[in-house]
């Protein structure tokens, strides 16, 4: 069955929130008996196995470097959008889910870009809580410019260094849940294959060093 037949017909702009509202939960007393193998500690793997550690499942994080700090995130230079609107130059939820499509080649998934969108606006406050110390005005507040040809400022960034201080900030959450123990760390390995024995996944992997 695909993604899409899961989730009832309505417009794009709702497709993500019909689908978290009308998909299977997993019961708390549950959940830790699921294991989860998350591959790569870039911002997609260490925030995704931070936040399943803190949901109460058991995982498994595998990353090719000596440490999740090294993936190549760390070299994203420019910012990360976000529909704000600080600039009052007529940004909006719409115009990122437009310009994200656009720059995709009209080849990204529709539903989850405007979810992208939608969720833009929190994310930069939530780094922000985390530590990540992005530019702000003479006033105090956020700063944000105009990037990669877009008409509106919506880009906040940490000097040429926002994919590092990010990193860095889904690195304490990633640190948070491997002191806890619901995310163990596969530093120096390679995941090469999924194994299934007994129907059920095992992982196959190589030390790298
Ligand atoms: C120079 C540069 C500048 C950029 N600037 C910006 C910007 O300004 N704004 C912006 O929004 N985006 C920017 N991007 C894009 C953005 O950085 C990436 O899209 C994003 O960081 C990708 O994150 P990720 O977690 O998916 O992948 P990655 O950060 O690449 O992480 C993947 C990790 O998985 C590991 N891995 C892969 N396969 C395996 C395996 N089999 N076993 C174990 N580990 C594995 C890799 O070693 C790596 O650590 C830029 C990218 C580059 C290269």
């Amino acid at each position: 069955m695909s993604f899409d037949s899961n989730i009832p017909p309505g417009p794009l702009s709702e497709k993500w929130t019909r689908y978290r509202g009308t998909m299977n939960l997993v019961a708390p007393n549950n959940k830790r008996r699921i294991e989860i193998i998350v591959v790569g500690t870039g911002l997609a793997g260490a925030s995704a196995a931070a936040t399943l550690g803190e949901l109460g499942y058991n995982v498994k994080c595998f990353t090719f470097h000596d440490s999740p700090r090294r993936a190549h995130s760390i070299a994203a230079q420019g910012g990360i959008n976000a529909a704000k609107n600080y600039a009052n130059d007529g940004d909006s939820v719409y115009r990122l889910f437009y310009d994200t499509i656009k720059g995709g080649d009209y080849r990204s998934r529709e539903g989850n870009v405007h979810r992208l969108a939608e969720v833009s606006r929190n994310i930069i406050d939530q780094a922000v809580a985390q530590g990540v110390p992005f530019a702000r005005d003479y006033g105090g507040l956020l700063d944000n410019r105009s990037f990669g040809g877009v008409q509106v400022s919506r880009t906040f960034y940490a000097r040429g260094q926002t994919g590092q201080q990010l990193l860095l900030g889904a690195y304490q959450a990633l640190s948070r849940q491997i002191a806890q123990g619901s995310v163990e760390m596969y530093n120096r390995h390679e995941m090469l294959d999924l194994v299934l024995v007994g129907g059920k996944a095992a992982a196959s992997s190589s030390a790298t060093c």
